[in-house]
């Protein structure tokens, strides 16, 4: 309570908590002691403006103003004053409240909403709250960019603005549902979900959806949409390429199997006719004429052998329907079979690993693995006994088969080049070869889902390796 001097008549305990002074240190000086600037140098022109005009800035009213305790300290509070007449003089009685607790946590509040704020806006995809009656309450700077809307132009609109006509329907099923169930969900797995920008056009969306309770019991939707457009067109950029290469893959294997088919037919006639001059009309021919034809001969031996290999190569599809279980040392017998003139007339020693039960195409992986023996063989040095070991490991999920030989060798930059087609090293009088083996066997390794690939020491030998899965794929 103070005078019209504004001098402090009186000073409650709970002014004494709030101020920090006791009583006896306040009474009769002026109350401006407990308010910093400017009230302070003011205050005596308030009470002097009121007692002259009437006008109340504070009495009767009550406002927020600062005061100051005696340690210093400015605080907000509530100021409420009322005068009153005791004993034929005015007096003012001041009621006070410190508001220090309620602007800390008012201030802890809006820096919290500004912190998620901060957070929302900075989010890469868009994020918006939609309360129970689908009106939508809050939108973030990602979700404007991505349907192309002001803040101001959905703030408060229906969350129907967003989407296409067509899906509207569906969308009030999807979300009645939605808020009768219970958990967060992910729309559009597996399945598009589309939103409309302003101008009308659709953009593909993926949605996750979350709930949550406001403290006035009210539920609110909490949606975070991403924009799938770039994916969606890189995917089917993808998907376009993949099939443009599948169609063109497909196109060139039709074209070398035509080809070569049909070539074969005057080649044969070229081999068997150029047969017949030498065994019917040979005696007619001089010495040059002899050497003309025998040259005719060897190269259509040649072109057939070329085009028979073309003619596999092209053949060679990935034909799951041939894959099974078979026991692999009929492999090796098969082989041995086979190659017996070639390993007999160049005495060759040929060891091997016991070969367990193998999945794949008997026939292909057969072919395979006679290549590269034949292969071991022919590349020799002169004079040089071939020795070939066919190996296998057990790699887990995959085996793998090797033959090692004590030939030639290759150098480290041709080891991945005579996997390509009609690749060849040596020249065709050096050692008869079409270069298209090693092409045929990374095919078959690779439509056993496998690979293939040389190590090798020239001079000293290589070692073919090549890997093929254990099992069925589970997926076929
Ligand atoms: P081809 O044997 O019909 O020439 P391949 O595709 O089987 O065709 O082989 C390609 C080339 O790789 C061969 O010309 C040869 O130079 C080289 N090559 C293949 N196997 C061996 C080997 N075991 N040792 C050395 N060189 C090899």
């Amino acid at each position: 309570m103070i005078n019209s001097r504004g001098e402090i008549l009186s000073f409650n305990k709970a002014a004494t908590q709030i101020f920090g002074y006791q009583p006896e240190e306040v009474m009769g000086l002026n109350v401006n002691m407990l308010m910093p600037e400017p009230y302070h140098s003011e205050h005596g022109a308030y009470i002097h403006n009121y007692l002259e005009t009437g006008s109340r800035k504070v009495i009767g009213i009550g406002r927020e103003v600062s005061g100051r305790r005696k340690s210093g300290e400015v605080f907000p509070m509530e100021l409420g004053v009322n005068d009153m007449i005791v004993g034929e003089k005015r007096v003012f009685v001041g009621i006070i409240r410190d508001m220090t607790a309620q602007k800390n946590a008012e201030n802890a509040l809006r820096g919290e909403s500004l912190r998620l704020l901060a957070i929302m806006n900075a989010a890469p995809g868009g994020i918006m709250t939609v309360d129970i009656t689908g009106t939508i309450t809050s939108v973030n700077t990602s979700l404007l960019k991505i349907f192309d809307y002001e803040e101001s132009e959905l703030i408060g609109q229906k969350i129907e603005v967003l989407i296409p006509e067509q899906y509207l329907s569906k969308h009030q099923q999807d979300m009645s549902q939605y808020m009768l169930a219970g958990g967060a969900r992910q729309m559009a797995l597996g399945r598009d979900v589309v939103g409309k920008r302003k101008d009308g056009s659709v953009v593909p969306l993926e949605i996750g959806l979350s709930k949550t309770k406001l403290p006035d019991g009210k539920m609110q939707v909490i949606a975070a949409v991403q924009d799938c457009s770039l994916r969606k067109s890189l995917e089917s950029q993808r998907e376009r390429l993949i099939q443009k290469l599948a169609e063109s893959n497909t196109k060139l294997e039709r074209f070398a199997y035509i080809a070569s088919h049909d070539m074969l037919e005057p080649i044969r006639m070229i081999t068997n006719f150029s047969a017949l001059i030498k065994s019917d009309y040979e005696s007619l021919l001089d010495e040059e004429g002899k050497e003309y034809l025998d040259v005719v001969i060897n190269s259509g031996g040649r072109l057939k052998d070329m085009v028979d290999d073309l003619l596999a190569y092209s053949r060679l599809e990935s034909d799951n329907t041939q894959m099974r279980d078979f026991d692999g040392q009929e492999l090796v017998s098969g082989l041995l079979g086979n190659l017996r003139r070639l390993i007999e007339e160049r005495g060759v020693e040929i060891t091997c690993d016991q070969f367990p039960t193998l999945y794949g195409n008997p026939v292909q992986l057969l072919r395979l693995l006679q290549n590269l023996v034949a292969n071991g063989i022919k590349y020799q040095p002169e004079n040089n006994v071939p020795r070939i070991h066919m190996g296998i490991q057990d790699q887990g999920d995959v085996w793998q088969l090797s033959v090692t030989d004590n030939g030639m060798g290759i150098k480290p930059e041709y080891l991945e080049q005579v996997f390509e087609p009609f690749r060849r090293l040596h020249s065709w009088d050096q050692i008869q070869g079409v270069g298209l083996g090693l092409s045929i066997c990374k095919k078959i390794a690779e439509n056993h889902s496998g690979r293939i690939w040389a190590t090798s020491t020239p001079g000293r030998g290589s070692v073919f390796a090549f890997t093929i899965r254990k099992y069925a794929l589970t997926n076929q």
